[in-house]
């Protein structure tokens, strides 16, 4: 069957182990990295046994993707979800319920509303499969209130097996899992969660939008992602992407579902083109040929970011992610999480705090990641941090001073406070605590705030410190032997500005750097007029030039870099127009 219906010649790694207990009828729990092949697990076995197979899934686009590929397949499936045709979920419920089907996918709140429990009792079913498990766990980070229900799965169908399937893979989501879907008996399978072929790296974010441009260069005519923090984002970075000549659409949660199954299937069919998504985008697509997944933000938690960048290279096909990492975007996220008050919040603060003790550390990447999943390795040689180890300067006057500032205000407080205190800050609080007559108190002045966030930041992530997940506040963490000190302690380099025409912009003068946005805003207005990308009309290191001669004349115009008769012809007299205002 796997040959003659999938057209696959041999299982991936575990799906045959993981295939022979789903039919032996014992409940499992299988955790596989994006893109390995789980639902192969669950549809073969589906076609090899007696019943209908009912698949959970969260997300109707994810449904509507599944149920195509059986049909190219040739297989008997069916799905029910609100977004369809009414007499289709019909003709589909019809199918299944005289056994027709044999499997049938829909959303948990249609499978646990009365109407459809009692509707399956008349039908034979040979098992359950929870997709997307992970959405059942407060803990994780994909949670589904919807999924709760599904624990009532073992009290209506007592003697129906159930088989759980995510990628999510860290030990907490896993067990919360199995307690609420599965019961005591379930059999877990959890494999490897390396992805050779992915190549990681996490860089500072300086100049988001020029490294953007740049990692890009590397990649035309290729397919991805890019993931943003905010709809807003996502709208502005596709446009940005658009005015520099790529394709590139926006995608979150606030279109028209017809609009975003648009874009959907645009990206499913074209193939150069770039989606600038939300996290809203990507559970569960089934796309092999992702060349690239950027993080344009912070992602939410150590697992979110592993699946995101999961979705590139599910061919085997080398692929890369880079994520652009910038303290603000920290920022920025704990402020979501504080906005979404729930009881999670603090898991969700904990977790975050976890990637950016990654995105901090100086360890190899792939190790670092793979560690948190409990998967032991050597440095893999093929990060970022492998290739390009950072420089380390000295730090132990600074770790020392940190120690300091904790122990004096008796590991209650969070980092903001200590660095208050470190900085010599006047506030109510610092007052209220008479921490200004600390032996500490204005002992760092000679760093920003900023900067001893992130020293603190590093020896969080050197295991110095750490931070109480419910509270924030920091304390001794477990390489910390005494409260004494440290004998040693580096914290990385700051790496100075990169890419060289941010070094350009910031020598222009003010009055320069204003008039270049100007004319790039003058340039966007063109280029949309006409139809084409911004740098058919001008390069940006054309308007560089423009901005810093500043000409008067047709003929100074024609003097600036990549501007010939037809550029003077065609575009010096709105310009010279921008530039005479601007002046
Ligand atoms: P996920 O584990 O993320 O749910 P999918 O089930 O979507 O992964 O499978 C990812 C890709 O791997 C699909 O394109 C699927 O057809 C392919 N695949 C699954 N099993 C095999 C196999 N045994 N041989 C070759 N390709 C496979
Ligand atoms: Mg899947
Ligand atoms: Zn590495």
């Amino acid at each position: 069957t796997l040959k003659t219906v999938f057209g696959f010649d041999d299982f991936r790694q575990g799906q045959q182990k993981i295939v022979e207990d789903v039919l032996t009828g014992q409940n499992i729990l299988a955790v596989m990295p994006t893109g390995a092949g789980k639902s192969l697990c669950y549809q073969l076995p589906a076609l090899l046994t007696d019943g209908l197979t009912i698949v959970v899934s969260p997300l109707i686009a994810l449904m509507d993707n599944q149920l195509a590929q059986l049909n190219a397949l040739g297989v008997a499936a069916g799905v029910i979800h609100s977004n369809r045709a009414r007499e289709d979920s019909v003709a589909d419920w019809r199918r299944a319920a005289t056994g027709d089907l044999k499997l049938l996918y829909m959303a948990p709140e249609r499978l646990m509303s009365p109407r459809m429990l009692s509707a399956l009792r008349g039908v034979k079913i040979a098992r359950f499969v929870v997709d997307e498990a992970h959405c059942v766990s407060q803990w994780g980070h994909d949670f589904r209130p919807d999924y709760l229900a599904l624990g009532d799965l073992t009290t209506h169908f007592p003697d129906t097996p159930i088989s759980a399937f995510t990628a999510t893979a860290d030990e907490r989501t896993r067990d919360e899992i199995a307690v609420r879907l599965l019961g005591k008996a379930a059999k877990m399978h959890v494999h490897g969660f390396d992805r050779p072929n992915l190549s990681i790296a996490i860089m500072e974010k300086s100049q988001g939008r020029d490294q953007l441009i740049s990692l890009l260069s590397d990649h035309r005519g290729e397919q991805g992602i890019i993931y943003c923090l905010s709809r807003k984002e996502t709208e502005s970075i596709a446009e940005f992407l658009c005015d520099h000549g790529y394709r590139a659409l926006a995608y979150h949660a606030g279109l028209e579902p017809e609009e975003r199954n648009e874009r959907l299937n645009a990206f499913l069919t074209e193939p150069d083109l770039i989606m600038v998504a939300t996290v809203a985008f990507g559970m569960g697509i089934d796309k092999p040929d992702i060349r690239f997944v950027f993080h344009y933000c912070l992602p939410a938690s150590i697992e979110a970011y592993y699946q995101e960048i999961g979705r590139a290279g599910r061919d085997g096909q080398p692929a890369r992610t880079v994520m652009l990492y910038g303290a603000g975007d920290a920022v920025r996220r704990k402020r979501m999480i504080e906005m979404n008050t729930t009881d999670a919040s603090a898991a969700e603060h904990q977790r975050l705090d976890d990637l950016i003790m990654i995105c901090e550390s100086t360890n190899c990447r792939r190790q670092s990641l793979l560690a948190y999943f409990g998967d032991k390795r050597s440095p893999c040689g093929a990060c970022d941090i492998c290739l390009n180890p950072p420089e380390m300067v000295d730090a132990q006057r600074e770790a020392q001073l940190v120690i300091g500032a904790m122990r004096e205000t008796g590991e209650i407080f969070g980092s903001a406070f200590l660095v208050d205190v470190l900085r010599g800050a006047d506030t109510q609080k610092i007052r209220d605590r008479s921490a200004d007559q600390l032996p500490c108190y204005g002992k760092g002045k000679f760093h920003s705030a900023q900067k001893w966030r992130t020293i603190i930041r590093q020896m969080l992530a050197a295991g110095l410190l750490k931070a109480d997940p419910e509270f924030g506040s920091i304390k001794r963490g477990p390489n910390l032997s005494t409260l004494e000190g440290v004998s040693q302690f580096q914290i990385r380099k700051q790496k100075g500005q990169t890419r060289k025409t941010s070094v350009e912009v910031a020598a222009m003068d003010g009055a320069s750097q204003d008039l270049l946005a100007a004319l790039k805003l003058h340039r966007l207005k063109i280029a949309r007029e006409r139809g084409v990308p911004a740098y058919v009309i001008f390069t940006d290191k054309s308007l560089m030039d423009m901005a810093k001669r500043k000409p008067e004349s047709p003929e100074e115009f024609g003097a600036v870099f990549g501007v010939g008769a037809a550029k003077v012809r065609d575009f010096s007299d709105s310009f010279l127009h921008v530039i005479a205002a601007a002046a």
